[in-house]
This record gives structure tokens, sequence and C-alpha cells, in this order.
């Protein structure tokens, strides 16, 4: 085991200052070490105070806009920020935590380069005060064949990954001379209609609609889109009767919405749904809920029966000194709520605003101030149904159509971080209205091994559309989530 220094990087000298570790890229552990350098500048400049972010990947994903990505409005380069560049009083370290020891105030990490150093195995971090923001992973359930065929919708990857893969199911189409490999491909299921799995659906039906018009032999009725919700609504952060408006709209659009149905089964390719309608299918999108990142339980920390950090609303762990927490991984008491232990809901309206009091309150803390509690009244949402069609119920006020799409778009804008973003997500929308829209796939950006190993005579073909096997007829080549060959 490496010991680290927690602003020099994997070095055992000895830390300066206060140590703040930040566990998590996402939207609290960025708002929150960008607000901590604001808020504890001079500290940093003269080393009282370190602060040093671990992170899987190098930059922070704008989840909310991972559905216009998908659809191809936003590059994907533009819905992520990147860490080094906002983050540069701060030490990143592009890693995992594996475990914490808060007692011993250390965590156990594992970096890229773990693998390749021979005999040295993880570092650890020691540390003064912890962040601990996670965030959540899907939640799944024990379905047949779901983890084989499956794929999800919280990464930049799974997004630009369904996007290949749904264009790559048209051409599939278009070219076998099978009916039921033809079904298959055009038949589209999503599981879970919050607004991750709605917003994925609609706007990706939008961009299949419109590319539909460039194959000579797919109509857009050809294709089959399916959204299974367990309850009796869908998007219940806008409220009932926006959510009754949304179904209707969907609906409209030849999308076929069932409600109080559950997915039982994706064995084989074969979406079997808990009223009995079966669908051969290649894609199976599980958008059905989150639970909180694995980590969680390989701390000493206390956590509730979900699994989620137990909080006080002044963002601390509760019972332990020098631990924080916010976001989707935390469970922070609602204060502004007449109900008895009613949680903060793991939405980027309260990681926000968490972010800024838990930086606030460190700062506090280090300078031996007192901290304040955490209160925000949700506001409600605005969600998107598509290119020119949204859903909003913010401040009591109802949208729909357009202007409900006009405010998802505007509010997403002064919300995405840093104006660098901000200009060129609007750039992007401008000239998305002046052109045509995109309709490629660049699957083969995910093997870009492939042309070269095909021209040094080994390894694999280059991965084209397999049709594989008739659907149904036993195992394929596996859905968007799994790895081929
Ligand atoms: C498609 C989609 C659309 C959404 N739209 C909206 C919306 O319109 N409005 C809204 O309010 N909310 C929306 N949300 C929810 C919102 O994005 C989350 O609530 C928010 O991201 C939670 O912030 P967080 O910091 O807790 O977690 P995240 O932003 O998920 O960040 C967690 C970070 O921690 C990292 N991490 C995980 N494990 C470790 C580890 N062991 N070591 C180090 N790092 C680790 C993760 O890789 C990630 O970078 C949406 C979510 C999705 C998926």
């Amino acid at each position: 085991m490496v010991k680290a220094a927690i602003n020099r990087g994997p070095s055992p000298e000895p830390p300066p200052g206060t140590r703040i570790l930040v566990v998590g890229g996402g939207y609290v552990g960025m708002y929150t070490a960008l607000r901590l350098q604001r808020e504890l500048k001079a500290q940093l400049r003269d080393g009282r105070v370190g602060i040093t972010v671990v992170a899987p990947d190098p930059y922070m994903t704008y989840q909310p806009f991972l559905p216009e990505a998908a659809a191809g409005s936003i590059s994907p380069r533009h819905v992520v920020v990147p860490l080094r560049r906002v983050l540069d009083r701060c030490h990143i370290v592009i890693g995992e935590a594996r475990s914490i020891d808060h007692a011993a105030r250390t965590a156990t990490v594992t970096t890229l380069a773990t693998e390749e150093e021979e005999g040295t195995g993880p570092v650890e971090i020691a540390y003064d005060e912890l962040v601990l923001a996670p965030g959540s992973i899907s939640r799944t359930l024990p379905v047949p064949g779901l983890a084989d065929y499956a794929i999800g919708f919280k990464t930049v990857e799974e997004a630009i990954g369904l996007r290949n893969h749904v264009i790559e199911q048209m051409d599939i189409a278009s070219s076998t001379r099978d009916p039921a490999v033809r079904d298959a491909a055009l038949t589209f299921v999503f599981v879970g209609g919050g607004y991750a799995g709605v917003e994925a659906l609609a706007e990706l039906e939008d961009m299949a609609r419109y590319t539909a018009r460039y194959y000579h032999n797919i109509k857009p009725e050809d294709l089959k889109w399916i959204l299974v919700e367990a309850s009796d609504r869908i998007l219940p952060e806008v409220g009932e009767e926006m959510g009754q408006y949304a179904i209707r709209e969907l609906r409209g659009r030849n999308i076929d919405v069932r409600l109080e149905t559950r997915l039982d089964s994706c064995e084989n390719r074969v979406a079997v749904l808990s009223d009995g309608a079966r669908f051969p299918t290649r894609t199976v999108v599980w958008t059905a809920g989150v639970k909180p990142a694995p980590i969680l339980a390989a701390t000493d920390l206390p956590l509730t029966e979900r699994g989620r950090l137990k909080c006080t609303a002044k963002l601390q762990v509760e019972g332990v000194e020098q631990a924080w927490a916010a976001g989707d991984a935390a469970a922070v008491p609602d204060v502004t709520s007449a109900e008895k232990d009613k949680e903060c809901a793991p939405n980027a309206q309260h990681a926000v605003r968490q972010a800024k009091v838990l930086a606030e309150n460190i700062a506090a803390s280090v300078n031996g101030k007192p901290l304040r509690e955490y209160a925000h009244k949700y506001v409600g949402s605005v969600a998107s149904l598509g290119l020119h069609k949204g859903v909003a119920h913010v401040y009591g006020r109802k949208l729909k159509g357009y202007p409900a799409w006009f405010m998802h778009r505007a509010y997403h804008l002064s919300r995405v971080p840093t104006f660098n973003r901000k200009a060129r997500v609007l750039a992007e929308w401008t000239l998305a209205g002046l052109f045509k829209r995109e309709i490629v796939s660049l699957g083969s950006l995910e093997h870009p091994r492939a042309e070269f190993e095909l021209a040094a005579g080994g390894g694999p073909a280059k991965p084209g559309p397999k049709p594989g096997p008739e659907p149904g007829s036993g195992p394929g080549p596996k859905g968007p989530g799994g790895k081929e060959n």
C-alpha cells in the first residue's frame, strides 16, 4: 500500500494544513470543491488547506443534458465539464475510492495506474475532512436477462452508445431480408417513467422518426417504442396533471405507454411484460430508479435502511466528526417538509444547493465559525419530450408544448457549469436550428483498432452490425449494454 500526501499526489511527503478529501466528481463533488476553492482561497494559497478530488472520470457529467446528447442536439464533449480546468487549485486523482476507514481518516483508492504498477497496490489517502459524494447507480431488479441485454442511461458513454445503437438498428432493419430480425431491430423498450427514461425515450424517438426519412424502406410508423412503468403515472416530478399530459403527448406519437406494468424478463432478446405482452427486441433501456453508490457499504459510516449516508441538516454524517455528504448518496432531512423523517429526493436541484451549503459549512468549520442548516423547498421540474415539445411544473405554474420545452432549455442553459459550456451549447442549438439534424451512427468509434487489426492480418474483423440468431431463438450478440463477440 502506498501512502499518499493529500495535495502532492501519490507520494509519502507529509501533507500541509487541513487535508480535505472529496470523493466523487459529479454535481456535489465538483460544486463543493469549486466553492471551497473560493471560500478558502487564502488558505489554499499559503498551504494551510489542501483539497484532493477523487473521481473515476476527469470530467463532471451534466446528466440532464444526456437525452439531448443521445438525440444529437448537443455533442458529447459539451455535456461534460473538465475537472482539471474548473478545479485548478485542487489536486485531481482519477481513480475510485474502494473503501474508507474514517476512524483512521484514510481512503483506499485505485487509480488508472494501479493495475500497471507491480507490487504496490492501491493508494492510501489520508485526510482530515471527508466529503463523500459518490452519487447513485442504476437500481436493478433480478429480472432474467437484464444484466446481459439491457443498458442504463446515467453516463455520457451510455447516452452516445444508445444513439449509435438505435441508428445501427435502423441500418440492420433496412438491410435484413428476415422480417423477424427487422421487427426486433425496430422495437425499443424503455423501463421506468421518471425523467431519465421519459426524456431519453422521447428524444430518441424524435431523432429516429426524423432519421427514418433518409431510409428508403423504413417509415416512422414501422418503429415500435414501448414505455413500461410499474406505477400508475409517469414523470411524478411534474405533478399528476402534467404527467397525464405527457402520456397523451407520447401516445399521440404512437408510443406505447404501459402503466402498472413491469418487465418480467428480457432473456434471449425477448422483453416479456407482466401484462403478458412479448416483444422480440434488441434494445432494452433500464431507468427504473437509482440506489446509492456501492462504496458507501465499504465505509465505517452510518447508513439508512436504503443504504444512503445518515446525515444531519448541516450535511454532516450523523454521529461522527469531520465527515460530510450530500446529493444522491446522502439521506438529508428535508426540514421544509411537515412530514416527519422526510428526506430530500435524489435530484440535481438538491445536489447543487446542498453542495453550496456543504462547502460553506466546511469553510466555517475550518475557520471556527457556526454551521447552517440546508433548507430548500422543491420548486418543481421541467422535462423535454423531444424537439419543441416539453412539460413543466415550476413554482406552481404549469406549462406544456413549446413554452415548456423552451423553459427546459433556458433553465438548463443557465445551470450548466461554466460560461464556456453555456456558450458552446447555445452555439450548437443555434446551428441546429439552421441546418439539418445529424443522422450518423459512429458505433465503430467503440472499436478503433478493428480496421488496423484486419489490415495487419490478425484479430477479429471490423465489428459490423450482426443480425445474430432470430430473436428469441437463443443468446445472440448482446444488446447495447453488453460487449459484442
Ligand atoms: C438522464 C438523467 C437526467 C436527469 N435529469 C435531471 C433533471 O432534469 N433535474 C434534476 O433535478 N435531476 C436530474 N437528474 C438527477 C441528477 O443528475 C442527480 O440527482 C445528480 O447528478 C446527483 O448528484 P451527485 O453529485 O449526488 O451524483 P453524481 O452527479 O452522479 O456524481 C457522483 C460522482 O461520483 C463518482 N463516484 C462513484 N463512485 C465513486 C467512488 N467509489 N470513488 C470516486 N468517485 C466515485 C461518479 O462516477 C460520479 O462522477 C438526472 C439524472 C439522469 C441520469
